[in-house]
C-alpha cells in the first residue's frame, strides 16, 4: 500500500476538477483499509469509490483513501432468488453486466450509473423506476469509531429517495452490499422514461432482462453527458419534494408545472424544469456552466474549479427560491 504525496484528483473525479490532495493511497483489501486507518496521523480523511457524485472545492490537507476492494459472488436461495455479494471497489456498472451474464434480475433499470458499489447504497441510486433499495438486502460495514465491521439491513440503512443514514454518518465505510436477485420469473419494470417507446422501436415484443439493460443503457448514452468527454457529476441537485399547498399555489403563476404524486399531501416537482424556467438551461461562465439538455447537470467544461461551480450552484439556488419559493437540495457531494 503506497502513499503519493501532493497527488491530483484530476482523474479521480468525474467532473475533472484538478484539485490536489496531500496524501492519496488505493486499498485493496479491508486489512489494508484497517492498517491505514489505525496507522496514517491525518485528521481529515477523505474516501472515494469512482468520484462520480463529488465535487471538490478545496486542497485537501489530508489522506484521500480510494476503496479499491474488489469481488463479486452469487449463491442461489431457492428456485427463484440468488444473493448477490458485491464488494465496495467492484464498478457498478460492470456489476450489472456480471449479473445478467449469470441471468440475475432486478438491476437491469440501473445500467450505466457511474461509480462503484460502495457507494451505491449511500444515496439509494436510482434510475428508471428503480432504486438500490429495491433489491437490497444488507451491506458491511467498518464504523470508523470503533474499527468494528458489522452487518447493516435494509431498515438499519434507512434508505430514502436520494439518501440514507450514510448521507447522515460520514463514519460509516460500506464494504460490501448484498442483493436479493431473481433467477426466472423475472419482474420488467418497462413503464418509466421512454423504455417502452424505444422496445417498441426496436420491435422487440418479450424483452428479457439484458434487452431492457441495452434500451436503458442507450437511452442514457443519448440524454446524458459522458463524463470522460465533459465533466459533471450527473444531476447536481434532488429534485424537491412540496405539499400540495405549496403545489396548488405555484400552479396559479406556473400552471404547466410538471408534478409527480407520491403520497396524498406531496409531490415531486423535476428541479431541471425549475433550473430550465430560471433560465440557466445552457447558461456558460467561463468554463462552467449548465449542460445545453439536460439542467439538472452542471458541467465543467475544461478548467473550472470546484469552488467557482459550487459558487454557480448556489446563486442557482438562489434563483430556485426566488422565484418558485422552493428549496434546491444538493445530490453531489462537497469535498
Ligand atoms: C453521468 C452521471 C450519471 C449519473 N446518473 C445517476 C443516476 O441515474 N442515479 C443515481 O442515483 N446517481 C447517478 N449518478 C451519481 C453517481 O453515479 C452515484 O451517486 C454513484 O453511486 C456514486 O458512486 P461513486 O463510487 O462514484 O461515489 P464517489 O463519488 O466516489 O463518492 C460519493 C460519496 O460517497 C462516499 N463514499 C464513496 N464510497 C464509499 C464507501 N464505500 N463507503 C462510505 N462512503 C463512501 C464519498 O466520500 C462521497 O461522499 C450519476 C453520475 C454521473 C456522473
Amino acid at each position: 500500500m503506497n502513499i503519493v504525496t501532493n497527488f491530483s484528483l484530476i482523474n479521480y473525479n468525474t467532473f475533472g476538477v484538478d484539485a490536489t490532495a496531500n496524501q492519496f493511497t488505493s486499498v485493496s483489501s479491508i486489512k489494508e483499509l484497517k492498517k491505514i486507518i489505525s496507522t496514517n496521523e491525518s485528521k481529515e480523511k477523505i474516501f472515494i469509490g469512482g468520484g462520480s457524485n463529488i465535487l471538490i472545492t478545496k486542497k485537501i490537507e489530508g489522506l484521500v483513501i480510494h476503496l479499491n476492494i474488489k469481488g463479486i459472488s452469487s449463491k442461489k436461495l431457492d428456485n427463484n432468488y440468488s444473493e448477490v455479494n458485491i464488494k465496495a471497489g467492484e464498478n457498478w456498472n460492470e456489476a450489472v453486466k456480471w449479473c445478467l451474464k449469470n441471468n440475475l434480475g432486478g438491476i437491469e433499470n440501473l445500467s450505466l450509473i457511474p461509480g462503484n458499489t460502495g457507494a451505491a447504497p449511500i444515496q439509494n441510486i436510482g434510475a428508471y423506476g428503480v432504486e438500490l433499495k429495491d433489491v437490497f438486502t444488507s451491506c458491511e460495514v467498518l464504523d470508523l469509531k470503533t474499527n468494528e465491521i458489522s452487518e447493516f439491513s435494509k431498515e438499519d440503512c434507512q434508505f430514502e429517495y436520494r439518501n440514507s443514514i450514510f448521507k447522515k454518518n460520514r463514519n460509516y465505510i460500506i464494504l460490501s452490499v448484498k442483493l436479493k436477485l431473481t433467477n426466472t420469473n423475472h419482474k420488467l419494470k418497462i413503464d418509466y422514461g421512454s423504455i417502452n417507446e424505444k422496445l417498441v422501436l426496436l420491435g422487440i415484443e418479450n424483452p428479457k432482462i439484458a434487452d431492457i439493460a441495452n434500451v436503458v443503457t442507450q437511452i442514457r448514452k443519448e440524454k446524458l453527458p459522458d463524463p470522460k468527454k465533459l465533466g459533471n457529476s450527473g444531476s447536481f441537485f434532488k429534485n424537491p419534494i412540496i405539499n400540495k399547498r405549496q403545489l396548488e399555489q405555484l400552479k396559479i403563476n406556473f400552471c404547466d408545472i410538471p408534478n409527480y404524486k407520491i403520497s396524498e399531501e406531496s409531490y415531486k416537482i423535476p428541479a431541471g424544469w425549475l433550473i430550465e424556467k430560471a433560465g440557466f438551461k445552457g447558461k456558460r461562465i467561463k468554463d462552467y456552466g449548465v449542460h445545453k439538455n439536460q439542467a439538472l447537470v452542471l458541467v465543467n467544461y475544461g478548467n473550472a474549479t470546484g469552488k467557482e461551480i459550487l459558487k454557480f450552484s448556489l446563486s442557482i439556488q438562489k434563483a430556485i427560491k426566488f422565484i418558485f419559493n422552493i428549496e434546491l437540495e444538493l445530490e453531489v457531494n462537497i469535498i
